[in-house]
Protein backbone atom coordinates (compact mmCIF):
# COMPACT_ATOMS: atom_id res chain seq x y z
CA UNK A 1 0.00 0.00 0.00
CA UNK A 2 1.47 3.83 -0.50
CA UNK A 3 -0.07 6.69 0.97
CA UNK A 4 0.98 8.67 -1.85
CA UNK A 5 -1.39 7.17 -3.82
CA UNK A 6 -5.01 9.01 -3.37
CA UNK A 7 -6.92 5.37 -3.83
CA UNK A 8 -4.93 3.90 -0.94
CA UNK A 9 -5.12 7.16 1.42
CA UNK A 10 -8.97 7.24 0.63
CA UNK A 11 -8.98 3.71 1.72
CA UNK A 12 -7.45 3.95 5.29
CA UNK A 13 -9.62 6.86 6.13
CA UNK A 14 -12.47 4.68 5.14
CA UNK A 15 -11.35 1.67 7.36
CA UNK A 16 -10.77 4.45 10.45
CA UNK A 17 -13.93 5.75 10.01
CA UNK A 18 -15.55 2.17 9.86
CA UNK A 19 -13.37 1.47 13.06
CA UNK A 20 -14.74 4.78 14.97
CA UNK A 21 -17.90 3.21 14.12
CA UNK A 22 -17.43 -0.27 15.80
CA UNK A 23 -16.03 0.95 18.46
CA UNK A 24 -19.14 2.96 19.62
CA UNK A 25 -21.29 0.09 19.01
CA UNK A 26 -18.92 -2.09 21.01
CA UNK A 27 -19.17 0.82 24.15
CA UNK A 28 -22.91 1.47 23.59
CA UNK A 29 -23.38 -2.90 23.70
CA UNK A 30 -20.59 -3.15 26.46
CA UNK A 31 -22.26 0.21 28.29
CA UNK A 32 -25.71 -1.43 28.15
CA UNK A 33 -25.00 -4.97 29.42
CA UNK A 34 -23.12 -3.54 32.41
CA UNK A 35 -26.05 -1.15 33.12
CA UNK A 36 -28.56 -4.17 32.91
CA UNK A 37 -26.85 -6.01 35.14
CA UNK A 38 -26.31 -3.04 37.59
CA UNK A 39 -30.45 -2.81 37.35
CA UNK A 40 -30.73 -5.93 37.76
CA UNK A 41 -28.93 -6.13 41.21
CA UNK A 42 -30.68 -2.75 42.03
CA UNK A 43 -27.37 -0.96 42.18
CA UNK A 44 -27.96 1.77 39.88
CA UNK A 45 -27.88 5.46 41.05
CA UNK A 46 -30.04 6.70 38.05
CA UNK A 47 -33.50 5.09 36.80
CA UNK A 48 -32.71 2.26 34.41
CA UNK A 49 -33.95 3.69 31.05
CA UNK A 50 -32.49 7.31 32.31
CA UNK A 51 -29.24 5.22 32.66
CA UNK A 52 -29.27 3.61 29.52
CA UNK A 53 -29.69 6.89 27.44
CA UNK A 54 -26.93 8.80 29.50
CA UNK A 55 -24.64 5.74 28.56
CA UNK A 56 -25.45 5.42 24.55
CA UNK A 57 -24.71 9.47 24.58
CA UNK A 58 -21.72 9.29 26.56
CA UNK A 59 -20.74 6.11 24.36
CA UNK A 60 -20.72 8.60 20.66
CA UNK A 61 -19.27 11.37 22.39
CA UNK A 62 -16.30 9.59 25.09
CA UNK A 63 -16.04 7.04 21.89
CA UNK A 64 -16.25 8.82 19.31
CA UNK A 65 -13.47 11.28 20.99
CA UNK A 66 -11.27 8.87 22.01
CA UNK A 67 -11.24 6.42 18.86
CA UNK A 68 -11.29 9.55 16.34
CA UNK A 69 -8.26 10.98 18.19
CA UNK A 70 -5.79 7.40 18.07
CA UNK A 71 -7.12 7.23 14.59
CA UNK A 72 -5.26 10.37 13.68
CA UNK A 73 -2.22 9.56 15.81
CA UNK A 74 -2.18 6.00 14.38
CA UNK A 75 -2.57 7.14 10.71
CA UNK A 76 0.07 9.88 11.14
CA UNK A 77 2.51 7.17 12.38
CA UNK A 78 1.83 4.86 9.56
CA UNK A 79 1.90 8.00 6.85
CA UNK A 80 5.34 8.79 8.36
CA UNK A 81 5.96 5.00 8.59
CA UNK A 82 5.49 5.12 4.66
CA UNK A 83 7.11 8.23 4.01
CA UNK A 84 10.93 6.69 5.50
CA UNK A 85 10.08 3.73 4.07
CA UNK A 86 9.59 4.91 0.46
CA UNK A 87 12.99 7.03 1.30
CA UNK A 88 14.64 4.13 2.53
CA UNK A 89 13.76 2.24 -1.21
CA UNK A 90 15.01 4.92 -2.85
CA UNK A 91 18.32 5.46 -1.02
CA UNK A 92 18.98 1.27 -1.34
CA UNK A 93 18.64 2.11 -5.13
CA UNK A 94 20.65 5.06 -5.16
CA UNK A 95 24.64 5.16 -5.13
CA UNK A 96 25.69 8.04 -2.77
CA UNK A 97 28.65 9.60 -4.86
CA UNK A 98 26.85 9.88 -8.18
CA UNK A 99 23.25 10.19 -7.19
CA UNK A 100 22.67 7.72 -9.96
CA UNK A 101 20.88 4.32 -9.39
CA UNK A 102 23.26 1.51 -8.31
CA UNK A 103 23.83 -1.85 -9.27
CA UNK A 104 21.12 -3.04 -7.45
CA UNK A 105 18.89 -0.70 -8.86
CA UNK A 106 20.44 -1.47 -12.16
CA UNK A 107 19.82 -5.19 -12.07
CA UNK A 108 16.10 -4.46 -11.68
CA UNK A 109 16.08 -2.12 -14.50
CA UNK A 110 18.13 -4.62 -16.73
CA UNK A 111 15.94 -7.71 -16.16
CA UNK A 112 12.55 -5.91 -17.22
CA UNK A 113 14.27 -5.15 -20.67
CA UNK A 114 13.56 -7.66 -23.13
CA UNK A 115 13.93 -5.91 -26.56
CA UNK A 116 14.97 -2.92 -28.58
CA UNK A 117 17.55 -1.86 -26.18
CA UNK A 118 21.22 -1.65 -25.80
CA UNK A 119 23.49 -2.44 -22.51
CA UNK A 120 26.31 0.71 -22.78
CA UNK A 121 29.29 -0.11 -20.22
CA UNK A 122 31.20 3.35 -19.46
CA UNK A 123 34.54 3.06 -17.92
CA UNK A 124 36.89 6.22 -17.18
CA UNK A 125 40.00 6.15 -18.72
CA UNK A 126 43.56 5.51 -16.87
CA UNK A 127 41.14 7.02 -14.08
CA UNK A 128 43.90 5.82 -11.29
CA UNK A 129 46.27 8.22 -12.94
CA UNK A 130 44.11 10.88 -11.59
CA UNK A 131 43.47 9.67 -8.01
CA UNK A 132 47.33 8.74 -8.37
CA UNK A 133 48.43 12.61 -8.85
CA UNK A 134 45.53 14.70 -7.44
CA UNK A 135 44.47 12.31 -4.55
CA UNK A 136 40.77 10.71 -4.13
CA UNK A 137 38.50 13.53 -3.49
CA UNK A 138 39.89 14.70 -7.34
CA UNK A 139 38.57 11.24 -8.31
CA UNK A 140 35.87 11.83 -6.77
CA UNK A 141 34.82 15.09 -8.15
CA UNK A 142 36.17 13.36 -11.40
CA UNK A 143 33.43 10.38 -11.25
CA UNK A 144 30.50 12.94 -10.52
CA UNK A 145 30.91 15.46 -13.29
CA UNK A 146 31.19 12.28 -15.89
CA UNK A 147 27.98 10.71 -14.05
CA UNK A 148 26.12 13.85 -14.24
CA UNK A 149 27.13 14.49 -17.70
CA UNK A 150 25.98 10.95 -18.82
CA UNK A 151 22.80 11.12 -16.99
CA UNK A 152 22.17 14.65 -19.08
CA UNK A 153 22.36 13.28 -22.05
CA UNK A 154 20.28 10.06 -21.75
CA UNK A 155 17.84 11.31 -19.20
CA UNK A 156 15.16 9.33 -16.93
CA UNK A 157 14.19 7.43 -19.44
CA UNK A 158 17.01 5.32 -19.82
CA UNK A 159 18.72 3.82 -17.06
CA UNK A 160 21.77 5.66 -16.05
CA UNK A 161 23.69 3.54 -12.83
CA UNK A 162 26.91 3.59 -11.60
CA UNK A 163 28.27 -0.31 -11.12
CA UNK A 164 31.19 0.92 -8.49
CA UNK A 165 34.47 2.68 -9.23
CA UNK A 166 35.07 4.36 -12.48
CA UNK A 167 32.40 2.11 -14.28
CA UNK A 168 29.15 2.94 -15.81
CA UNK A 169 26.20 1.47 -17.16
CA UNK A 170 23.42 2.65 -19.38
CA UNK A 171 20.08 0.42 -20.58
CA UNK A 172 19.38 2.65 -23.74
CA UNK A 173 15.95 1.44 -24.72
CA UNK A 174 14.07 2.36 -27.56
CA UNK A 175 14.82 3.43 -31.57
CA UNK A 176 17.32 1.60 -33.80
CA UNK A 177 20.31 0.55 -33.11
CA UNK A 178 21.77 3.09 -34.54
CA UNK A 179 20.32 5.85 -33.07
CA UNK A 180 21.13 4.43 -29.69
CA UNK A 181 24.84 4.56 -30.89
CA UNK A 182 24.48 7.96 -32.02
CA UNK A 183 23.26 8.72 -28.03
CA UNK A 184 26.30 6.77 -26.70
CA UNK A 185 28.31 8.47 -29.05
CA UNK A 186 27.13 11.91 -27.60
CA UNK A 187 27.82 10.79 -23.72
CA UNK A 188 31.26 9.84 -24.73
CA UNK A 189 31.92 13.30 -26.39
CA UNK A 190 30.08 15.21 -23.44
CA UNK A 191 32.79 13.48 -20.83
CA UNK A 192 35.69 14.35 -23.21
CA UNK A 193 34.45 18.13 -23.30
CA UNK A 194 34.23 18.03 -19.76
CA UNK A 195 36.86 20.49 -17.57
CA UNK A 196 36.64 19.73 -13.65
CA UNK A 197 38.28 22.38 -11.73
CA UNK A 198 39.50 20.99 -8.47
CA UNK A 199 41.42 23.57 -6.38
CA UNK A 200 42.44 25.59 -9.31
CA UNK A 201 43.29 22.74 -10.96
CA UNK A 202 41.86 21.58 -14.25
CA UNK A 203 40.96 18.21 -14.85
CA UNK A 204 40.27 16.44 -17.70
CA UNK A 205 39.15 12.61 -18.56
CA UNK A 206 37.68 10.33 -21.42
CA UNK A 207 35.52 7.51 -21.32
CA UNK A 208 35.65 4.02 -23.29
CA UNK A 209 32.46 2.53 -23.74
CA UNK A 210 31.33 -1.11 -24.72
CA UNK A 211 28.00 -1.71 -26.49
CA UNK A 212 25.51 -5.39 -26.66
CA UNK A 213 22.30 -5.59 -27.70
CA UNK A 214 19.49 -6.93 -25.52
CA UNK A 215 17.31 -9.28 -27.12
CA UNK A 216 15.12 -11.82 -25.92
CA UNK A 217 16.93 -15.27 -27.06
CA UNK A 218 20.16 -13.94 -24.92
CA UNK A 219 20.44 -14.54 -21.14
CA UNK A 220 21.54 -10.84 -19.36
CA UNK A 221 24.81 -12.64 -18.28
CA UNK A 222 25.81 -13.32 -21.50
CA UNK A 223 24.75 -9.89 -23.18
CA UNK A 224 27.26 -8.39 -20.14
CA UNK A 225 29.80 -10.46 -20.95
CA UNK A 226 29.66 -9.29 -24.53
CA UNK A 227 29.68 -5.58 -23.59
CA UNK A 228 32.21 -6.52 -21.41
CA UNK A 229 34.51 -7.88 -23.97
CA UNK A 230 33.77 -4.58 -26.20
CA UNK A 231 34.52 -2.44 -23.67
CA UNK A 232 38.22 -4.18 -23.23
CA UNK A 233 38.10 -3.92 -27.16
CA UNK A 234 37.81 -0.05 -27.12
CA UNK A 235 40.21 0.19 -23.83
CA UNK A 236 42.83 -1.88 -26.81
CA UNK A 237 41.79 0.29 -29.91
CA UNK A 238 43.26 3.64 -27.75
CA UNK A 239 40.48 4.38 -24.93
CA UNK A 240 38.02 7.28 -25.76
CA UNK A 241 36.62 4.98 -27.67
CA UNK A 242 32.66 3.27 -28.11
CA UNK A 243 32.57 -0.20 -29.81
CA UNK A 244 30.01 -2.63 -30.45
CA UNK A 245 29.64 -6.08 -29.81
CA UNK A 246 29.62 -6.72 -33.41
CA UNK A 247 33.39 -5.16 -34.26
CA UNK A 248 34.38 -8.49 -32.01
CA UNK A 249 33.92 -10.98 -34.64
CA UNK A 250 35.84 -8.35 -36.68
CA UNK A 251 38.78 -7.93 -34.87
CA UNK A 252 38.38 -11.43 -34.21
CA UNK A 253 39.06 -12.25 -37.76
CA UNK A 254 41.57 -9.53 -37.93
CA UNK A 255 43.58 -11.28 -35.43
CA UNK A 256 42.91 -14.24 -37.02
CA UNK A 257 44.17 -13.07 -40.38
CA UNK A 258 47.58 -11.51 -39.18
CA UNK A 259 48.49 -14.86 -37.08
CA UNK A 260 47.67 -16.94 -40.36
CA UNK A 261 49.71 -14.49 -42.37
CA UNK A 262 52.22 -14.85 -39.60
CA UNK A 263 52.77 -18.20 -39.78
CA UNK A 264 53.11 -18.66 -43.39
CA UNK A 265 55.86 -15.95 -43.43
P1 LIG B 1 41.64 2.01 -17.72
O1 LIG B 1 41.75 3.14 -18.69
O2 LIG B 1 42.25 0.77 -18.24
O3 LIG B 1 40.23 1.81 -17.25
O4 LIG B 1 42.50 2.44 -16.45
P2 LIG B 1 42.00 2.93 -15.04
O5 LIG B 1 43.17 3.57 -14.37
O6 LIG B 1 40.78 3.75 -15.18
O7 LIG B 1 41.50 1.59 -14.38
P3 LIG B 1 41.74 0.93 -13.01
O8 LIG B 1 40.68 -0.10 -12.86
O9 LIG B 1 43.16 0.48 -12.88
O10 LIG B 1 41.46 2.09 -11.97
C1 LIG B 1 40.30 2.30 -11.36
C2 LIG B 1 40.61 3.06 -10.08
O11 LIG B 1 39.43 3.62 -9.53
C3 LIG B 1 41.19 2.16 -9.02
C4 LIG B 1 40.48 2.58 -7.72
O12 LIG B 1 41.38 2.97 -6.74
C5 LIG B 1 39.67 3.80 -8.15
N1 LIG B 1 38.38 3.91 -7.50
C6 LIG B 1 37.44 2.97 -7.32
N2 LIG B 1 36.35 3.48 -6.71
C7 LIG B 1 36.64 4.79 -6.46
C8 LIG B 1 35.91 5.87 -5.84
O13 LIG B 1 34.78 5.74 -5.38
N3 LIG B 1 36.52 7.08 -5.80
C9 LIG B 1 37.76 7.29 -6.30
N4 LIG B 1 38.29 8.50 -6.24
N5 LIG B 1 38.47 6.28 -6.87
C10 LIG B 1 37.92 5.08 -6.96
MG1 LIG C 1 39.01 2.89 -15.98
MG1 LIG D 1 37.30 0.21 -14.26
Amino acid sequence: MSLSDPGEGQNLRTFAAKMVFISIILSVLVSCVVIAIAGFFNVLPLPLLEALVHSVIMAWIVGGIVTGVMCSVIGKAIRKLHASHAEFERLSKTDTLSGLANRRAFNQCFDEVENDASLAIFDLDRFKGINDNHGHAAGDIVIKRAAAAIEDVFGEFHCVARLGGEEFAVIVRGGKRKDRLILIELARIRVSCLTINFNGTQLQTTVSVGVADIEPSRSKHDTFASADKALYLAKASGRNCVCHEEELQLSQAVDQLKSTLLAAS
